[in-house]
């Protein structure tokens, strides 16, 4: 086993602080990654202050993880020392389901979150990429084309697929007028991909301060939530419109924003539960809809796509002392987009 630098939190009042750990000895299935960077998902502070209730301490946060390959076991065939790599959101799932390639396995029992959880073992801990390495089974690595810097492709590995999914599932494309609802760390990757994928995209943000650069990731629309007249000017326009808000909102009002058939999908996962009135839904068979991260086949393949459409998160790089300080600025949504930590700055 070897001794990992982290930062982590010991409790839910705790700030994150230096903490150490022993990562698992790696088998012959497994990739050793040098991280080298790691990106801040809003998803890091609702579990570091067990904002949905189900947390485990210590916690190493951190599931936007790009790096170097420094060892691989006997079995391994896709990765080699050197190579540039990812891990996303999850480094296990269910063998079962995955050997009928169902490619589903995010929403599958005996998923292992790559923290916050416990191995299939049912006891070692599951540590994030707060880190200096990590060791991960060959099947939920993901390879970064060459193309993509390491630091800017960090939060593919969750902001990125997490829009990509739903934006395939429902279709996002020519002649599809698509909201996306929030221009944060999930937001901005929204409105670059759905842009690629020649949807008309409009942004739906609290107030018009970002408008220059939502048009410059490819928005065609941007308005600003807090003014009413946005909800009368908007009724009945979306396709599609995916809610990235991590706090309440007035869902009815945004549910009216969909054509007929349109469907609102929620990826932000506030604290509390969502209200939602009927005749939101009913006078216009609209759906209400939710989507979590993507599978690994289609995590790469949307890697693939950001490596074709030079598609990469807008970040600030930051040492990993300001992590703390980092979190405050998210809450405010005071990142332009994408807090990413420096690893370098754990030495
Ligand atoms: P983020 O960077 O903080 O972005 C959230 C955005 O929501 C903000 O930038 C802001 O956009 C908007 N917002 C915040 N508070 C608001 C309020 N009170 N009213 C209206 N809009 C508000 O967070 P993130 O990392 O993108 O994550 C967003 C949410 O997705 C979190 O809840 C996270 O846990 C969840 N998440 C879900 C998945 C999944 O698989 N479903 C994966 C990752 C994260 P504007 O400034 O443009 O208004
Ligand atoms: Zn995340």
């Amino acid at each position: 086993m070897a001794t990992a630098k982290a930062y982590g939190a010991l409790s839910a009042d705790a700030k994150l602080a230096p903490f150490t750990f022993e990562r698992r000895e790696p088998t012959a299935d497994d990739v050793v990654i040098e991280i080298k960077y790691c990106g801040v998902c809003h998803s890091d502070i609702h579990q570091a202050r067990n904002e949905w209730g189900n947390s485990r301490f210590p916690m190493v946060p951190g599931h936007e993880i790009a790096g170097i390959v420094t060892a691989v076991g006997a079995n391994v065939t896709k990765f080699k020392v050197g190579d540039r790599v990812g891990v996303g959101c999850f480094v296990h799932s269910c063998t079962q389901c995955a050997t009928r390639d169902v490619d589903l396995e995010q929403y599958l029992p005996g998923l292992v979150q790559t923290y916050n959880d416990v191995e299939a073992d049912g006891v070692t801990p599951t540590y994030g990429g707060y880190s200096d390495h990590i060791v991960v089974r060959e099947g939920y690595v993901l390879s970064i084309p060459d193309n993509l810097p390491l630091d800017r492709a960090a939060p593919l590995l969750c902001a990125g697929i997490t829009l990509y999914s739903p934006l395939r599932h429902w279709n996002a494309g020519p002649g599809k007028k698509v909201a996306i609802l929030g221009m944060g760390g999930l937001g901005h990757m929204g409105v670059k991909l759905a842009h690629a994928m020649g949807a008309d995209v409009t942004v739906l943000s609290q107030s018009l301060s970002k408008e220059a650069d939502g048009r410059r990731f490819g928005a065609d629309h941007y308005y600003a939530t807090a003014d009413a007249d946005t909800f009368t000017k908007l009724a009945n326009s979306f396709d599609l419109i995916v809610c990235t808000v991590s706090s309440e909102i007035d869902w009815n009002a945004y549910l009216g924003l969909l054509k007929i058939d349109g469907t609102m999908v929620i990826v932000g996962v506030p604290e509390n539960a969502i209200p939602v009135h009927a005749f939101a839904l009913v006078p216009a068979r609209r759906s209400l809809a939710g989507s979590m991260i993507g599978s690994i086949k289609e995590t790469q393949e949307m890697l693939d796509f950001c490596g074709q459409h030079d598609i990469t998160a807008e970040i600030e790089t930051i040492d990993i002392k300001d992590i703390n300080d980092a979190y405050e600025r998210v809450i405010k949504s005071d990142v332009r987009y994408r807090f990413v930590i420096d690893m370098e700055s754990l030495f």
